[in-house]
């Protein structure tokens, strides 16, 4: 029996230049904070913030964390941080230039899974605020309301590749791990989904694009990637989805 499918956004329901994207949101967002944190210090923290997600345990939610980490040795900043930062999200990130590409048959798939009654969860990695992910979704016309679980830095305790934020999504919406299936592109990070009993469909479409030699895909020590059940573009979910009824 399947109850849930969870898909990832980046490069699995919104296809882009993530690594370009980065850079851009780099030279916008260093600058922004440039009167409370000098340049120079704000990507050691903002790099230290994200990377030390990874150590979450589950004891707070990431965006706890995530300040913890990011304002270490300068406490009195953590409130003006924060709110600058989600003032960053709501007005300066959806400027930030970028070309993206929806893939074939989203609307579709996602049309057909609620109709076969499956609960659907967007399962981006939350390192970022709800509403820089609203703001991903928004590029191809994702609408929030019609996901019954959207993660994010304010609701989750554990950050991908952990096990246990796949854990924590099955034990918000109720359902055992064995239930449901992750879909994503990345052979690490949404493959990892299967250690914890979940089946996996790991997306093609992303591995098709060329961005350019900056930001060839991730580079994959052997060992370090996690096999999947299914593979193939998103629009072939619906099949292995049928499967199982
Ligand atoms: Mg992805």
């Amino acid at each position: 029996m399947l109850e849930a499918v969870l898909i990832d956004l980046d490069n699995t329901m919104v296809l882009f230049d993530e690594t370009g994207f980065y850079l851009r949101y780099m030279e916008r967002v260093v600058p922004y904070f440039e009167d409370i944190v000098p340049a120079e210090q704000f990507r050691d923290r903002l790099l230290r913030g994200i990377r030390g997600l990874l150590r979450n345990n589950g004891r707070i939610n990431n965006q706890g964390y995530f300040l913890d980490q990011f304002c270490d040795g300068c406490e009195s900043l953590r409130q003006d941080v924060w709110a600058r930062f989600l003032r960053f999200y709501q007005t300066e990130y959806d400027q930030i230039p970028v070309a993206v590409k929806k893939p074939d048959g989203l609307e579709a798939l996602l049309d057909q899974l609620s109709a076969w009654g499956l609960r659907v969860v967007v399962a981006t990695n939350p390192l970022f605020p709800e509403i820089a992910q609203h703001v991903r979704m928004s590029w191809v016309g994702l609408e929030p309301q019609r996901f019954c679980l959207l993660t994010h830095l304010e609701n989750m305790s554990y950050v991908k590749p952990r096990p246990e934020y796949y854990q924590q999504i099955c034990d918000i919406i109720g359902v055992s791990p064995q239930t449901c299936l992750m879909v994503g592109n990345d052979a690490v990070n949404d493959m990892v989904a299967g250690t914890v009993g979940l089946k996996t469909f790991l997306t093609t479409e992303a591995d098709l694009i060329d961005y350019g030699a900056i930001t060839k895909g991730r580079n994959i020590r052997p060992g370090q990637s996690y096999p999947a059940d299914f593979s193939g573009p998103l629009s072939d979910v619906a099949k292995v989805v049928s499967g199982y009824f």
